[in-house]
């Protein structure tokens, strides 16, 4: 069974998708952390996006390794976030990524978060689930995780959303059957608990 999260940043896929999956026993797919790859390896060494994507080696696991480098911290700098953001509107590197995930989710159970997992990675999955929260809780949710004013996430994010949302190719939007769930004041426990059932419904 696959089941696909997507949203904007900070509405708490994450946290929910990796909280579904260990409850479910599925494994959780970080699809943004593969742009976040692209995106650290361009602005080290520069390149061509579409061939730096096509040749990256990248494992995702309980680390994230590009090239057997251990990167999973620095790609959680907002330098990067802003790269993953602009290299996310290339569409050979969308082609290339997209294809290392269908690859993954052909077997097993996956719990797969990002913002094109419902629309164009996995429009099969059994359970598509589109978060939203308050632009507002979102800065906050991002700032407290990272230690910065909330202002300055507020202001990238409303960048990011922006680049997100109006890209020409895979642009962030609900997928088709999916089910919009407004995390605004609600508990991470709470929406997994609601993801976990509706997964099971969707299992019955
Ligand atoms: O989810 P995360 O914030 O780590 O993603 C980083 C960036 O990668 C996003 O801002 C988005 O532009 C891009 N992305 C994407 N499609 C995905 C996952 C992430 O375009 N499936």
């Amino acid at each position: 069974m696959v089941i696909a999260i997507d949203g904007p940043a900070g509405a708490g896929k994450s946290t929910v998708a990796r909280a579904v999956a260990q409850r479910l026993g599925f494994t959780y797919l970080d699809s943004g952390a593969m742009y976040r790859a692209v995106g650290l390896a361009l602005l080290e060494r520069g390149g061509a996006a579409s061939e730096v994507a096509a040749a990256l080696e990248i494992e995702l696991g309980e680390r994230v390794l590009a090239d057997g480098r251990d990167v999973t911290e620095a790609i959680r700098a907002p330098e990067v976030s802003e790269a993953a953001s602009k290299v996310a509107t290339n569409q050979a590197v969308r082609a290339e990524l997209v294809a290392k995930q269908r690859a993954l989710l052909a077997g097993g159970d996956w719990v797969a978060e990002g913002r094109d997992i419902g629309t164009v990675v996995a429009p099969d999955a059994e359970l598509k689930v589109f978060l939203v929260a308050d632009p507002a809780e979102r800065a906050r949710r991002r700032a407290a995780e990272l230690g910065v004013p909330a202002e300055t996430v507020l202001r990238d994010q409303a960048l990011r959303d922006a680049q997100d949302t109006s890209r020409e190719h895979s642009p962030l939007r609900p997928a088709a059957g999916s089910v919009e769930l407004d995390t605004t004041g609600l508990t991470i426990d709470q929406v997994v608990d609601r993801v976990v059932d509706l997964a099971a419904a969707r299992r019955a």
